[in-house]
């Protein structure tokens, strides 16, 4: 044996690991783990590899770490994104990019934050617009920051030895959503077309549409595998904030039971008022309960049946 011959022996027997099929075929323990940054408020954990997630007050924020820089999906506002970033910036690497999975204000708020940070923010094109429209109507327009990197179907980046992609696959909660797929650890970020355990916020003049929405949820199932980790937008606790397809299908079969209801009513000639007096969930889904929604729920989504 020679002296390389040696040296790459040696090597392999030290990994061990590596010498296990099921740790080659698995590119996402592969990558370097990075440790977990350490925020004074909010609560930050691992997802996977070295994608992370931060809650605090509004939606779900995802992060990747590489040997680059940070990604960061969403912001939330201001005063909560602080912490997160104060956080990073102790591991003296940039901002890379920021993405926007659509325009609401408890998801784009915190932008404002960025600004020095990094110039490239990505989102769907239908984002600025409908956050500008927004920003005037709540008189924020002096505190917005706006994504410039705009996409209608699909946008790829890459950060280190990470490819990140964003689709649109149709609007669901907004016309301008978008989910950020972070291929090698393949964990996918879903923004609001995931709420948990909840009634969804749904406005239809956001482009809110129950019927698009669970098309949405469907073409996420078939393109996304079985490995797969989600975020989502909102769940009432930190570990809801994740899970798999099977809450996509949930998700799903939600709004088609919200739309069965809706139609049975309209067909009978029901209105919400009295659905409401036998009423205070959508039957089978009483685990979503949020009786402050219900009622605005119900309205909103009957628009969209009779408007379809
Ligand atoms: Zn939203």
């Amino acid at each position: 044996m020679n002296r390389k011959e040696f040296l790459t022996q040696s090597f392999a027997a030290g990994l061990g690991l590596a010498l296990v099929p099921g740790f080659l075929s698995n590119c996402s323990t592969a990558a370097p783990v990075f440790e977990l940054p350490v925020v004074s408020s909010g609560e930050l954990q691992r997802v996977r590899g070295n994608v992370f997630r931060y809650t605090h007050r509004g939606g779900t924020i995802g992060i990747l770490e590489t040997g680059d820089g940070f990604t960061v999906i969403d912001a939330q506002f201001p005063d909560t994104i602080k912490p997160l970033l104060d956080a990073l910036s102790v591991k003296g690497k940039p901002v890379e990019f920021l993405c926007n999975t659509h325009h609401h204000g408890d998801h784009t708020s915190g932008n404002i934050a960025f600004r020095g940070l990094t110039d490239k923010v990505i989102a769907h094109r239908a984002v600025p617009g409908l956050q500008q429209k927004a920003a005037e109507k709540n008189k924020t327009l002096d505190a917005q920051l706006y994504a410039h990197i705009l996409f209608d179907e699909k946008y790829s980046f890459s950060s280190g030895k990470e490819k990140i992609t964003g689709y649109h696959f149709g609007n669901g909660h907004t016309l301008g959503d978008a989910m950020y797929h972070f291929e090698n650890a393949n964990v996918v970020h879903m923004g609001d077309l995931m709420f948990m355990n909840m009634i969804p916020v749904y406005r239809t003049a956001d482009g809110a549409d129950s019927v698009q929405w669970i098309s949405v949820l469907q073409q996420a199932q078939r393109f996304f595998d079985d490995d797969t980790v989600f975020i989502f937008g909102h769940a009432g606790t930190l570990a809801h904030t994740v899970g798999t397809k099977s809450n996509l299908k949930e998700m799903a079969d939600f709004l088609a039971a919200t739309n069965d209801f809706l139609d049975k009513a309209i067909k009978g000639g029901v209105s919400n008022a009295e659905l409401l007096k036998s009423h205070d969930f959508v039957p089978g889904f009483e685990h979503r309960k949020t009786p402050e929604r219900f009622p605005g729920y119900l309205d909103e989504v009957r628009k969209t049946l009779q408007n379809s």
